[in-house]
């Protein structure tokens, strides 16, 4: 008898915390914005957990939170509160953090990713809440080369909004597509700078396996420590394997945290089991008051949310006749889809398609080489529809725009100032065309002697060399023209 091998459905959950962009602290006054601040300069009595002080609720916290939660789909309940969730932890000021436990401010949403197939599937997500993030410890060597333990206060106290999936997620790359979705639709709301190497989204990945077929949920391990998107990928395939070759060998799974770590192939070494697990004794925050959540004031918050990226591809698709793959990349940040409408309200819906085709190839290649956002690009959407409308009166040829364009993207100065300091206007006459098509035939006698041999292809290299000799100023029809009379002439 031979035995088939059982197959396993992969199943993961992700729990995602993004740090929230507001100009204060989540319960006190200080500045959230740390990343170049000296070690504990953004501090007070309140972040630092000093016995005796009140915290105050951060509205801006609140209200980004909810929006992100409407943008996926939640439901957001009429009352909410704060909890106090017990941890002892060099890096927690007072011994516990702010966080939600049975009432937070959503529940119940979803996201949908679009796999590389087109087809679409629905991630659920549980709940998004609100906390604070924590200090930072720093692990240093001194002079006499003892370690030490510094800490950094500054991140203590920043808004952190959790946001956690339910078991939807069936691959490794479906949780990558979720994650890149999720922080898109987090930088289009501006809620987040959303960025996980620079440890402002952060990711837990719980993944367990189960029989092919099955509906209950096996037992699941937590993998921490990832902080890039690849790590995140990298740790489920692994966990995956790891799990799968337990499994098959007739082993259980045992239920635990892992920890990510990075370097060689990567792999994943147990952190804590079921057992250590902690009970943190949550219980209301008595120094906060609970949430009363109107239906004017959250119909307030939807009013505001902007247009998210799945409308917006929509929309351009519809109103500018777009195919949806270029719909999909302008609208792949706000900053992106923003600069295309800009152009295409200086220029008119006609000429879309051209702003289109200039912003995804000539510029995206530009932007590329240069590492450059949209945002930091000094060509502006009107000098690019300017560009545009030169090369369509004929003022220049298409080939010399892409010259121009590229001195444009280094300097931001204007089309004709560039098309003048390049001395790229088209030819007047064709007295210069006739002289540069005499040296591209002097210089070129293989393609002369293909051409009358009846390749006719050859010519294809003399109008090449032509509008090299003229840096793009020439007109390939008109070159193509009088080449053929002068090589059927001589
Ligand atoms: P915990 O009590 O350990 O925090 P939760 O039930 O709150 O577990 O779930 C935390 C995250 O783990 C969620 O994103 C959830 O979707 C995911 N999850 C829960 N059970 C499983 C499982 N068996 N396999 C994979 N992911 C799971
Ligand atoms: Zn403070
Ligand atoms: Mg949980």
């Amino acid at each position: 008898m031979t035995q088939t091998a059982t197959t396993y459905e992969v199943v993961i959950g992700l729990e995602v915390h993004s740090q929230l962009l507001t100009s204060s602290k989540m319960f006190c006054a200080c500045s959230s914005d740390y990343t170049r601040a000296a070690p504990n300069s953004h501090v007070c009595p309140v972040c630092l957990g000093m016995p005796g002080v009140l915290p105050v609720i951060n509205r801006a916290a609140v209200e980004k939170t909810v929006m992100t939660a409407l943008a996926l789909n939640c439901e957001i309940p009429a009352h909410a509160k704060f909890d106090r969730k017990n941890y002892p932890y060099p890096d927690l000021m007072k011994g516990y953090q702010i966080s939600q436990y049975d009432m937070p401010l959503s529940k119940d949403g979803w996201l949908m990713i679009e796999m590389a197939d087109g087809t679409e599937r629905r991630i659920g997500i549980t709940r998004v809440h609100l906390e604070e993030d924590t200090a930072m410890s720093r692990h240093v060597v001194d002079g006499d080369g003892e370690t030490m333990s510094l800490v950094d206060v500054n991140r203590s106290g920043v808004p952190l909004m959790e946001i956690v999936s339910e078991p939807d997620i069936r691959s490794p790359e479906e949780a990558r597509l979720y994650l890149v979705k999720l922080r898109q639709i987090l930088r289009y709301i501006g809620a987040s700078k959303a960025n996980m190497e620079e440890g402002n989204f952060r990711c837990d990945a719980n993944v367990s396996l189960r029989p092919a077929g099955s509906t209950t949920l096996g037992a699941k391990v937590e993998v921490k420590n990832m902080n890039s998107f690849r790590s995140v990928v990298r740790a489920l395939e692994f966990e995956v394997e790891r799990q799968t070759e337990v499994l098959s060998a007739g082993g259980v799974v045992a239920q635990e945290t892992r920890g990510w770590v990075e370097g060689g192939e990567g792999h994943t070494v147990s952190q804590r089991s079921k057992e250590q697990a902690h009970d943190y004794r949550y219980f209301p925050e008595p120094d906060l008051p609970p949430l009363a959540l109107s239906a004017a004031w959250i119909a307030g918050v939807r009013a505001r949310l902007p247009e998210l990226p799945e409308a917006k591809r929509g929309r351009f698709v519809r109103e500018y006749g777009l195919g949806i793959y270029d719909a999909n990349l302008l609208t792949d940040t706000r900053a992106r889809a923003d600069y295309f409408e800009a152009a295409v309200a200086a220029t008119g819906a006609g000429r879309a398609k051209a702003v289109s085709n200039w912003m995804l190839n000539d510029m995206a290649r530009l932007q590329t080489a240069a590492g450059r956002d949209i945002e930091d690009v000094a060509v502006r959407p009107e000098a690019l529809t300017g560009l545009i409308a030169l090369v369509e009166s004929g003022a220049i040829t298409s080939s010399a725009a892409r010259s121009v364009f590229e001195r444009m993207f280094v300097t931001g100065a204007p089309p004709d100032e560039v098309v003048a300091e390049l001395g790229l206007t088209p030819m007047g006459g064709d007295d210069e065309l006739l002289t540069a098509i005499e040296a591209a035939i002097a210089a070129n006698p293989k393609a002369v002697a293909d051409f009358h041999a009846g390749k006719t292809a050859a010519l294809q290299s003399l109008v090449g060399g032509v509008m090299k000799q003229t840096r793009g100023r020439a007109n390939p029809e008109r070159t193509r023209e009088l080449l053929h009379s002068r090589l059927n002439s001589s």
